[in-house]
């Protein structure tokens, strides 16, 4: 399914222009208009899931099979020293696009970004944290 109001449908389309950098049955890979890095690029799925909740376990298969072989590509083409993958799922965990996208960032030493993709480091009792561990076990997949 498409949805006639996001811009990555579109985008993924065709019907909106990018700078695509590949494209298959299922993705078209698009550089970011704001990257973070020279090279930041985003997988977006051609059909409409808004996140990787909706995201099929076929699909999510896919997308990081894609992620690892465009990683090598274009760690081989841009010379970079490193590699993120980013993917924010609801507003709180910074997505502002509520299509699926997987962003393919490109590291280089000295790229102003070394603080950045972090977080602050929390302190909890032990306590807590074997609070969170029982209610985080599992011993089947659901
Ligand atoms: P997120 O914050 O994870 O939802 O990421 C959305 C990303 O999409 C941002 O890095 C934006 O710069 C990028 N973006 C938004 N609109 C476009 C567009 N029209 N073409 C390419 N990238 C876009
Ligand atoms: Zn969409």
């Amino acid at each position: 399914m498409k949805e006639s109001t996001c811009i990555f449908c579109k985008i993924a389309a065709g019907e909106i222009p990018s700078k695509t950098i590949y494209e298959d049955e299922n993705f078209r890979v698009i550089l970011d208009i704001s990257p973070a890095t020279k090279g930041h690029a985003l997988i977006l799925p051609k059909e409409h899931y808004a996140n990787l909740y909706e995201l099929p376990d076929e699909m999510a298969g896919k997308v990081m099979l894609l992620a690892k072989r465009l990683a090598a590509h274009m760690t081989e083409a841009l010379g970079c020293d490193g590699f993120n993958l980013v993917q924010n799922n609801g507003e709180v965990a910074g997505q502002t696009v509520f299509h699926f996208h997987l962003h393919l960032i490109p590291r280089y030493q000295g790229d102003g970004n070394e603080d950045k993709i972090c977080w602050n480091h929390l302190e909890l009792s032990q306590e807590e944290l074997d609070k969170i561990h029982q209610l985080l076990i599992l011993t089947k997949l659901p």
